[in-house]
């Protein structure tokens, strides 16, 4: 049975008190979540202040990216150690906003899935094709490349220790969600193909689904059973809608 996970990825939103309201809202509510494990991926200054209100919470928490560093001269970067510091539990890796702005390739993301390992954090791993690659009916084709970089790189097993997010990239922040349908065909698609290597992993994987999830579309998303949970951008800053999105889950 795989456990449901709803995280949130601020992105670059909030400020300090912003923030603080925002977990004193969602901390009040967790406790009416009894299916799914809550967790948000802050802005990395915010780190400190996250750790503080969740500390002795069941909500989770990291950050939104890693370096491929462990320490040392790369300006504006930060190691898994530094998140680590901060007892945060994940890392979101290869969002497609870092892949399109930031020009991150699979073996860039399959060597941060690493790191992220290494440093003892579970990277919530992003897929996900683009409209134009949907049109020309290659989504199983790129998203079977970017799960295949990190199996090249780690094995299959190390694949496991991960949660992958598929995020199709024309559902981010537009409000046009992949139907059900469209989301489980293409997350059964992740599982049978994680299977042919090792029908273990593909068992226990958790396959998240990301891309304008909200709390009118939860329920049935979350209803599909090849996804076991959400990642959510828009509505994970408001703590009514995460939560109810949490509450969603089974
Ligand atoms: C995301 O950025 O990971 C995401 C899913 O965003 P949104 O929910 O706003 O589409």
């Amino acid at each position: 049975m795989r456990q449901t996970l709803v995280a949130g990825n601020w992105k670059m939103n909030g400020s300090r008190e912003s923030i603080k309201a925002l977990l004193d809202g969602v901390k009040a509510g967790a406790g009416d979540v009894t299916s799914a494990e809550m967790a948000v991926c802050c802005p990395a200054v915010y780190i400190a202040d996250v750790a503080d209100q969740l500390n002795g919470s069941n909500i989770a928490y990291g950050g939104q990216d890693i370096s491929v560093h462990a320490s040392g001269a790369y300006t504006g970067e930060i190691a898994g150690s530094m998140w680590n510091d901060f007892h945060c539990k994940y890392v979101i890796i290869g969002h497609s906003e870092r892949r399109t702005y930031h020009h991150e390739t699979d073996e860039l993301v399959a060597e941060k899935f690493e790191v992220s390992l290494n440093a003892g954090l579970i990277p919530l791993f992003c897929i996900g094709e683009t409209l134009q690659e949907r049109e020309s009916g290659i989504t199983e084709e790129v998203v079977s490349r970017q799960i295949n970089a990190v199996i090249d790189r780690l094995g299959v097993d190390k694949l496991g220790e991960g949660v992958i997010a598929y995020e199709p990239v024309w559902a981010i922040g537009t409000g046009v969600t992949a139907t059900p349908e469209q989301a489980q065909e293409t997350h059964a698609f992740i599982r049978r193909m994680i299977a042919e290597k090792s029908a273990d992993v593909a068992a226990k994987i958790q396959i998240l689904y990301g891309g304008s999830m909200n709390a009118a579309n939860a329920s049935d998303l979350l209803a599909c059973e090849d996804i076991d949970g959400g990642l959510i951008g828009g509505a994970s800053l408001k703590a009514d809608d995460f939560l109810a999105i949490g509450k969603a889950a089974g």
